[in-house]
């Protein structure tokens, strides 16, 4: 259920946002079940949203919404955040990229969360797309398919 995987993140999230008064919106139903790793799938909502926080600043909300549209569970992570150039969304999903001012930060990671949660949807067979919020921060679009493709038998 990705409705219930979303409450655990924000949850396990809260205190960060709350040190930086950050607010989360939610936009979702009252259940979604899809047919994939509960905990990979856990994995890609934190680091989505842990990226939403770190890059963002104080004082403003961060949208999560949660959709089912045919076949498919859309996700978007939308902030107000520094927002990311045409030249580091090329690059966003390597490993170990990270964008420029960001690597003197106090906030330190690896860079290593987007390259993981492009695994995690490619391992679902879905996709992640990232634009920019109008007028400025970024957002995730995610599409997942509700239902993962059986292998054949062997
Ligand atoms: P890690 O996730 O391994 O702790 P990280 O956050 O630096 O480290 P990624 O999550 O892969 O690594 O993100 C790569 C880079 O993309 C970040 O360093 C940051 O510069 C940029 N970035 C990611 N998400 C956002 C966002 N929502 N807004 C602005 N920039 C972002
Ligand atoms: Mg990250």
């Amino acid at each position: 259920d990705l409705v219930g995987i979303i409450k655990e993140v924000s949850e396990i999230l809260e205190i960060q946002f709350k040190e930086k008064n950050q607010n989360l919106n939610f936009e979702i139903p009252e259940e979604l079940i899809i047919d994939g790793d509960g905990q990979r799938l856990r994995q890609l909502i934190l680091n989505l949203v842990d990226n939403a926080h770190k890059y963002t600043d104080e004082n403003t909300t961060i949208t999560i919404q949660l959709k089912k549209l045919r076949s498919t569970a859309r996700i978007k992570i939308i902030d107000n955040g520094e927002g990311i150039s045409a030249e580091d969304k090329k690059h966003l999903f390597d490993r170990f990229y990270r964008v420029d001012k960001s690597r003197s930060r106090a906030s330190g990671g690896h860079g290593l969360g987007l390259s993981i949660v492009q695994w995690i949807v490619e391992g679902h067979g879905g996709k992640i797309n990232v634009e920019d919020t109008i007028p400025h921060g970024t957002t995730f679009d995610i599409a997942l398919p509700l239902r993962h493709k059986k292998q054949p038998d062997k």
